[in-house]
């Protein structure tokens, strides 16, 4: 069985799906790894690396390979060059990429979507969502840091004191809790607020102040949130903005699963900001918390810098790299069997997890919200 780690072509895409200290373990459970050039060159590892850890460098892998693994979905003409009945494991948004789903499909692909692992225990070490949310929540915290023209942490000097910076966190989930305790970790007084009530008690665990609005909590299904109404919006919004005028750091990091991010911050709130404020969006990409932040830009808006997130996990390559490919060397795992001494990827489409991540096979998509999206897009 041959694996193959594909080289990352969309434009910004800095991680590879599998590094070269977890080669041995795919060769361990018995495939021969092959390694595009270069795949691993934006996250400064070289080809020599791979070849070092028993990979051979191939410009032909994707060709040879039974298991195509890659970060995003591969581009339309490496998915034409696949051999039939071959599989990839990547991230594969299955709404946004309805073009990548149709052809690996058509070509018989049987393909995993990461970000479709059920979020259950058994899948912890499989959770890529997670992985990377916590890579981002880190991130958005440092960009905060440098972006702020001020120290995060209290000084007590001989010169005289420096307060510490207040940084609010909207959305305390994977990468919320990950930015307040960065944050916490720089010395900033930290106050946080998520609509789930389990939110809170995680928040102080992590060294903040759970922001208590006294409204509803939106607990959805799997720990996730649920979506607000526009009158809860509204009010959370009203109740939010003193803290946003006091804070020098906004950072918001909520999220719905299938939605839109919620617009948790007006531009009106965030001109209320003082001199200098920071605000850092992560959900800039997926329509932003912040109204009028812009994905991989930093707008003005009233005296604030507003800095919009994207693809904010593959600004730190390397670490987002190594994460990535346990999850996804994990899945591997747990797809491969070995019958009468031969070792095969074998996907059991009665296990929840492979079910689960599973978004096309054997010509046809199996994920059925995909399915009735696409099929009701060609009615
Ligand atoms: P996510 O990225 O979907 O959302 C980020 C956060 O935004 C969530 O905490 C959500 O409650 C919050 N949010 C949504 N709407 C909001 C609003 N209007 N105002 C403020 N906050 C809002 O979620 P995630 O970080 O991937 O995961 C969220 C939770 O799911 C985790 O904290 C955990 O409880 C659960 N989870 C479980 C597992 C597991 O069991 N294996 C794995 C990962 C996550």
């Amino acid at each position: 069985m041959r694996i193959a780690v594909a080289r990352e072509t969309r434009q910004g895409e800095a991680r590879v799906a599998v590094v070269p200290e977890l080669v041995g373990k795919l060769t361990t459970l018995g495939y021969e790894v092959l390694v595009e050039p270069e795949a691993g060159h934006h996250a400064l590892i070289a080809d020599r690396e791979y070849a070092e850890a028993g990979a051979s460098v191939d410009a032909d892998a994707l060709a040879v390979a039974d298991v195509v693994v890659s970060v995003q979905p591969l581009p339309t003409a490496s998915i034409r060059r696949l051999r039939p009945g071959a599989a990839t494991i990547s991230f594969l948004p299955t709404q946004q990429e309805p073009d990548a789903v149709r052809d690996l499909r058509d070509c018989g692909v049987t393909s995993f979507a990461m970000e479709l692992v059920p979020r259950i225990s058994r899948a912890q070490s499989m959770d890529a969502l997670s992985s990377q949310a916590l890579v981002a929540g880190y991130r958005c915290a440092i960009v905060a840091a440098g972006m702020l023209r001020r120290f995060f942490p209290l000084n007590m000097t001989a010169a005289g004191t420096v307060p510490p910076a207040e940084v609010v966190v909207l959305g305390a989930g994977v990468a919320g809790l990950q930015a307040i305790a960065t944050a916490r970790r720089l010395g900033a007084v930290v106050k946080a607020y998520d609509v789930r009530a389990a939110a809170a008690e995680e928040i102080r665990s992590v060294g903040a102040q759970s922001i208590d609005l006294e409204l509803e909590t939106l607990e959805g299904s799997g720990g996730y949130a649920r979506e607000m109404t526009e009158d809860r919006a509204a009010r959370q919004r009203e109740l939010l903005t003193p803290y946003i005028a006091a804070a020098d750091a906004l950072i918001t990091t909520a999220a719905v699963p299938g939605r839109q991010a919620p617009v948790l911050v007006t531009r009106q709130m965030v001109e209320q900001m003082g001199p200098g404020a920071v605000v850092v969006d992560l959900a800039a990409e997926s329509g932003g918390n912040v109204q009028g932040s812009e994905p991989g830009e930093v707008v003005r808006i009233g005296d604030a810098q507003v800095w919009g997130g994207r693809n904010v996990p593959s600004q730190m390559p390397g670490p987002a790299s190594r994460l990535y490919a346990q999850n996804v060397v994990n899945l591997v795992a747990l797809m491969t069997r070995e019958e009468d001494g031969e070792v095969r990827f074998a996907p059991d489409f009665d296990d929840e997890i492979v079910a689960g991540a599973c978004v096309t096979h054997d010509g046809a998509i199996r994920h059925e919200p995909t399915r009735l999206a696409l099929e009701g897009e060609s009615a």
